[in-house]
């Protein structure tokens, strides 16, 4: 079964390479048999993989992870695309019932106590309703690029994901930052405002600060954690969920947040 997916993701991956982003729906939809889910998080990678799959009116599914803790610029961005494409993104939310116990026993923001809690936070938020998002995909569309962060700069065209039993397909793993502005642009593609005020990296509104020049572009994702736990959990292995970070001690993420808070709020009255 690995093989025949492994196999599967070489070939699209393959086809994938010589066609432009219309082309490459097109080809995906062709050669993937089975649901095709596309997960936006209304970011700009994403917004312009919104704009491919709706103009091409094909069989893939649009879906959004609400995790309730997202900047209303988001939730307008999500609204003017609706409207601009005439479709519907369809939400998936956290179950009530660990959101609620999680509050009660961590705290309204107890993501920022520790790398753990953090986790647990994306996990009912994020990785549980993604879940149910895929259930019986057999093709997951991605905004994911190579260039976005050291964590994922191997990001191929299309990969075998056996965890899930699908084919995760990033369409725009080769595209630069430049190729997707671009696109946006000449296509007139809706997108949300805080890109254009330092955040090229959107997530929830707690976790996500505008960059500093030179920083990468994910530099702005829970800023006061070590730079190499910083994915919420979709876009890691299983085995790596929820594994404790050994090299932080309790409280020291909640002491650097802090640090940085106080240092953007100088920033930004300057
Ligand atoms: S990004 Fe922050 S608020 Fe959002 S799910 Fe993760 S820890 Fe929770």
């Amino acid at each position: 079964m690995t093989s025949q997916l492994d196999k599967a993701a070489r070939d699209l991956a393959s086809a994938m390479a010589g066609l432009d982003l219309k082309g490459r729906i097109a080809h995906i939809e062709a050669a993937v048999p089975g649901r095709l889910v596309f997960t936006t998080s209304l970011g700009i990678e994403d917004q312009a993989l919104t704009h491919a799959v709706a103009m091409h009116k094909g069989r893939t599914e649009i879906v959004t992870l609400d995790t309730g803790r997202l900047y209303p610029e988001a939730y307008d961005t999500w609204t003017e695309t609706e409207s601009a494409y005439g479709i519907r993104i369809r939400a998936y939310a956290p179950e009530r019932e660990a959101e609620e116990r999680f509050v009660a026993e961590s705290g309204i923001n107890g993501f920022r106590h520790s790398v753990a809690a953090r986790q647990a936070c994306c996990g009912f938020r994020k990785v549980e309703p993604l879940g149910r998002a895929l259930a019986g995909a057999a093709g997951w569309l991605t905004g994911l690029r190579a260039g976005q962060s050291a964590n994922r700069a191997d990001t191929p065209l299309a990969e075998a994901d056996p965890a899930r039993g699908l084919i995760k397909i990033n369409p725009l793993a080769d595209w630069s930052r430049a190729d997707v502005e671009r696109f946006v642009l000449e296509n007139y593609v809706p997108y949300n405002v805080l890109h254009d005020r330092g955040f090229p990296s959107i997530g929830c509104a707690p976790c996500t600060r505008a960059i500093r020049v030179g920083e990468d572009e994910r530099a702005g994702r829970w800023w006061w954690e070590q730079a190499s736990k910083k994915e919420c959990g979709l876009h890691v292995q299983t085995s790596d969920l929820h594994a404790p970070d050994e090299t932080v001690a309790p409280g020291q993420e909640a002491a650097a947040f802090e640090t940085t808070r106080h240092a953007n709020t100088l920033e930004m009255a300057r």
